[in-house]
C-alpha cells in the first residue's frame, strides 16, 4: 500500500515537523500572485495557489549561479548541493521538472543543476484552482508527470498522499498518516480528473500533428505578424518552465587574479541572444528580427524537442502568456492559427 491518508487537523503538525527536520521549499503568497520560496511556517504554504510566478525549476537552475571561483590558476567548484523538499509542485511543472533533467543530462551531465536535483525529494500537489491562461490539459496529452517522490491531493477532510518512492515514504515519518480507503482514493482520482476540464484555454489539435505542421510554417508570413508588437524583452522565455538556456561569464576581481564564473538566464527572444563573434572584431546575429526570434520559441516548444522529449517542450503552464506585455506570447492562439492554414 502506496496510499495513505491524513486529516486537516493534523496536516498542520505534519508541516510543522517537516519543516523543522528539512528545508522546505513550496508555494507562498506574494502579495497577489504566488512564489516557491523557503517555507518557515505550516501556515505560509499555499496549496490553494494558481501558479507560481517563476517556476520551480529555480530551485535546482537559479538565475544567477556561481560555477567556479577562481585564484590564478587554481580554481575551486561553487557546488554545494542542500538536500531540500520542494513540496506542492503542480503535475505541469513535474513534467517540466523532468524534461529539464533530460536536457541537461544528455551528453555531458551538467552537475551545477544535477548535484541540486538528485538531492531534492519533489511532492507534487493537485490544482485546487486553474490560472487565468492555463492550457495544460490540451498539450502533451501522453507525457506522464515522472520523476517526483510524491503526490498529495486535497480531498473533503484531509489529504491523500500517494507516496511513490523511498524519499516520498521517508515523510510518513512526521504526521499521522492512515492508509487510504477505496472512497479517499476514488476522490482524489476525481479531483485530478476533473481538473483538466476547467482549463481556460485549448489546444485544438493533438501535439504530433501540431510539431510536424508547425514545422512545415517556417516560411510563413504569419510569423511577422504575430511578432509585430514583441518588445524582444525575454520575459516569456524567463518565466517558462522548460527554458534552459543561459550565459556564462567570467567576473575579474580589481587585482586580475581572482574572480568568479557564473552563468545567468537568457532567453531566445532577447535581441542579442543569436549574436556571434566573427574575427576581426565582427559580429553577426543570425536572428536579426523578431518575427525569426518569435518563430524559434515556438519551434522549439512545438517541434524541435519533440522527438528528443518523446513530448512538446510546453507544459501549458501560461506562464509567458500572463508575462507578455503586449499579450502576444501565448502559445495557445498561435498555434491553432497556424493549424487552421
Ligand atoms: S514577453 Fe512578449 S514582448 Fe516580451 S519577448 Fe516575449 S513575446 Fe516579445
Ligand atoms: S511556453 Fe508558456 S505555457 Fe508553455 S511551458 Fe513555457 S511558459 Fe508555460
Amino acid at each position: 500500500m502506496n496510499a495513505y491518508f491524513i486529516k486537516d487537523t493534523d496536516f498542520t503538525q505534519f508541516l510543522g515537523k517537516m519543516i523543522e527536520a528539512h528545508k522546505v521549499v513550496g508555494p507562498k503568497a506574494k502579495k497577489t500572485r504566488f512564489v516557491f520560496d523557503q517555507i518557515k511556517k505550516p501556515e505560509d504554504l499555499r496549496l490553494d495557489y494558481d501558479v507560481t510566478i517563476l517556476p520551480p525549476k529555480k530551485l535546482f537552475f537559479p538565475p544567477r549561479q556561481e560555477l567556479v571561483r577562481f585564484h590564478g590558476q587554481k580554481a575551486s567548484s561553487c557546488i554545494h548541493p542542500e538536500g531540500t523538499i520542494l513540496f506542492g509542485v503542480h503535475f505541469y511543472d513535474i513534467k517540466a521538472i523532468d524534461m529539464t533533467d533530460q536536457l541537461f543530462r544528455e551528453t555531458n551531465p551538467d552537475w551545477n543543476y544535477l548535484a541540486n536535483r538528485e538531492c531534492s525529494t519533489i511532492i507534487g500537489s493537485n490544482i485546487q484552482n486553474v490560472y487565468k491562461r492555463a492550457f495544460f490539459s490540451s498539450v502533451g496529452k501522453g507525457v506522464e508527470p515522472k520523476g517526483h517522490d510524491g503526490f498529495i491531493t486535497k480531498i473533503s477532510g484531509g489529504y491523500v498522499y500517494d507516496a511513490i518512492t523511498a524519499k516520498g515514504k521517508n515523510l510518513l515519518k512526521f504526521g499521522a498518516f492512515t492508509d487510504a480507503t477505496e472512497a479517499q482514493l476514488t476522490e482524489a482520482s476525481k479531483a485530478n480528473k476533473e481538473v483538466l476540464d476547467k482549463c481556460p484555454e485549448k489546444l485544438n489539435n493533438e501535439s504530433l500533428e501540431i510539431s510536424e505542421k508547425v514545422r512545415n510554417q517556417f516560411k510563413s508570413p504569419m510569423w511577422k505578424e504575430f511578432s509585430e508588437k514583441c518588445f524582444s524583452c525575454g520575459s516569456c522565455n524567463l518565466v517558462c518552465p522548460t527554458c534552459y538556456c543561459f550565459d556564462v561569464q567570467d567576473n575579474w576581481n580589481v587585482d586580475q587574479q581572482t574572480g568568479v564564473r557564473e552563468r545567468t538566464w537568457d532567453g531566445c527572444l532577447l535581441e542579442d541572444f543569436s549574436t556571434c563573434s566573427l574575427t576581426g572584431g565582427h559580429k553577426e546575429n543570425f536572428r536579426e528580427t523578431r518575427a525569426s526570434r518569435y518563430r524559434h520559441r515556438i519551434m522549439r516548444k512545438t517541434s524541435y524537442l519533440t522527438a528528443k522529449l518523446g513530448g512538446p517542450a510546453c507544459v501549458g503552464c501560461g506562464r509567458c502568456a500572463g508575462a507578455c506585455t503586449a499579450d502576444i506570447a501565448d502559445p495557445v492562439p498561435v498555434i491553432n492559427r497556424l493549424m487552421e492554414v
